[in-house]
């Protein structure tokens, strides 16, 4: 079944202890949209300038993406972020923002995309993620992520968005800025008061942790030996859940939790976002393979297994 993804599609300048590029594919959209096609047709909402290289839409729409979505204005820039990493990658500096055409996004839902039963609202305004989700009244499994310039200066709107999720992917610290808990049990029954039953909080290269119906699953994150780019392994990770989800046709929020499935998609999650810090920006994208991806996910079975 498919998923649509609304979100940043861009072009990125990153600096890691392994390399500097100056300017290449990236945004939130593309990397949800690239790892979730792995496992299910994906439709893009997002906007870009003209800009935008042909050679990129040539990979996004080599995969199982439709880009009916993907609105192009001519005259304008697509959006640009740039950052730079410490030394340990854990940290990251953003060195630029310039949003260009995105800063007027109004998403708009081709006729063919609002009957998906999927919906992954990247990080974007608030308000803006509520619009696009009454596009689409029928959808069966709906969240996404958010991050804290919404959590502090746009709260009531976030709120009010959030109240509408099934499920919300967010890191330990932006969870704790949420619900103004320290403590992660506390932090996660707060905001699944707040609406979303399904929350993923994720710890970087410790894995995630998913909240569902009381209880809780601990998803380790995979050894890397090096790590090249973290650069979009948040949205990486986004695209394995929810793209394993949709290819499985499970709608957690539908029916009785199927919470076995929830913990795989969390894992596929893990696996998708380990691959994108192999190398620079989408790279890994372009090579990987669906049996890569079941072999890295046998291996985080077998090292965990006890
Ligand atoms: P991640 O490393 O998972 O947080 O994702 C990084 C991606 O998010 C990059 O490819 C950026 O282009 C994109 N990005 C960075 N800042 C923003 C923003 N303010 N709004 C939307 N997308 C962004």
């Amino acid at each position: 079944m498919s998923l649509v993804v609304v979100g940043s599609v861009a072009y990125d300048g990153v600096e890691t202890p392994h390399g500097k590029v100056d300017r290449m594919l990236g945004g939130a959209a593309t990397y949800v949209g690239l790892a979730a096609a792995y496992f299910a047709p994906v439709k893009i909402v997002a906007v870009v300038g003209d800009d935008f290289a042909q050679e990129d839409v040539d990979l996004l729409a080599s995969r199982r993406i439709d880009l009916d979505g993907l609105e192009r204005v001519a005259g304008g820039k697509t959006f640009f972020w740039a950052g730079v990493y410490s030394a340990d990658m854990n940290d990251r500096t953003t060195l630029r923002t310039d949003l260009n055409v995105f800063a007027d996004f109004q998403p708009k839902l081709p006729d063919a995309y609002r009957t998906a039963p999927y919906l992954f609202l990247g990080n974007i305004q608030p308000e803006l993620q509520r619009n696009v989700r009454s596009q689409m009244p029928g959808v069966q499994f709906t969240g996404g992520d958010t991050m804290n310039y919404w959590i502090n200066d746009f709260r009531a709107e976030l709120l009010a968005t959030l109240a509408q999720w099934d499920f919300l992917l967010i890191n330990d610290s932006e969870a704790r800025l949420l619900s103004g808990e320290h403590n992660l049990l506390r932090a996660a029954a707060k905001i699944q008061g707040m609406g979303p039953r399904t929350l993923i909080v994720k710890r970087g290269e410790y894995g995630a942790i998913l909240f569902h119906e009381g209880e809780h699953f601990i998803a380790p994150g995979y050894l890397l030996e090096d790590v090249f780019d973290p650069t979009g392994a948040g949205d990486s990770f986004a695209g394995g859940f929810m793209g394993y989800l949709a290819g499985q046709g499970i709608k957690p929020a539908a029916g009785k939790a199927n919470v076995a499935e929830l913990r795989r998609a969390v894992i596929y999650g893990s696996v998708m976002g380990s691959f994108c810090c192999e190398n620079f920006g989408v790279d890994r994208f372009r090579t990987l393979t669906r049996d890569e991806i079941e072999t890295r996910f046998r291996e985080l079975q077998n090292c965990t297994s006890f």
